[in-house]
């Protein structure tokens, strides 16, 4: 049942009290009344709340799991000083992926660059292997 439907049932039965109570004549009793459907309404809006808050947390909870399942189910094998990844063409950053958990494919150095490192990565611009 939907916490936030059952508050608002709540207060609508409060709202017909408040109709009733205008034939009687107890002051207490309609100031009760009236203390009743406000603290309802506080606990439907705080309920309102939580529901975007639990919401927010789950969907932050999936992406770290499917986060967690990609680095679990990738481990790289060291290949000519680069990452090389299976069922992945090319050679990847290794400072990428240890540090941010990015694949990161490098490219080839040629000519001049060549004597600095056989990969540069894109990204963070280290030369290596
Ligand atoms: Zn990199």
């Amino acid at each position: 049942m939907d916490v936030i439907a059952s508050l608002q049932s709540a207060i609508d039965i409060v709202s017909k009290l408040r109709d009733l109570s205008k034939k009687l004549e107890n002051a207490d009793f309609k100031m009760l009344l009236a203390d009743l459907s406000m603290e309802l309404s506080d606990a439907k809006l705080e309920m309102a709340n939580l529901k975007v808050m639990l919401a927010t947390t789950i969907e932050e909870n999936e992406k770290l799991k499917s986060s967690l399942n990609q680095r679990s189910s990738a481990k790289p094998k060291l290949v000519d000083g680069a990452y090389s990844f299976e069922g992945e063409d090319g050679a990847f950053c290794t400072a990428c992926w240890d540090t941010k958990q990015q694949q990161v494919r490098v490219t080839e150095q040629s000519g001049a660059f060549r004597r600095f490192g056989k990969w540069r990565c894109p990204s963070c611009q280290a030369a290596f292997g």
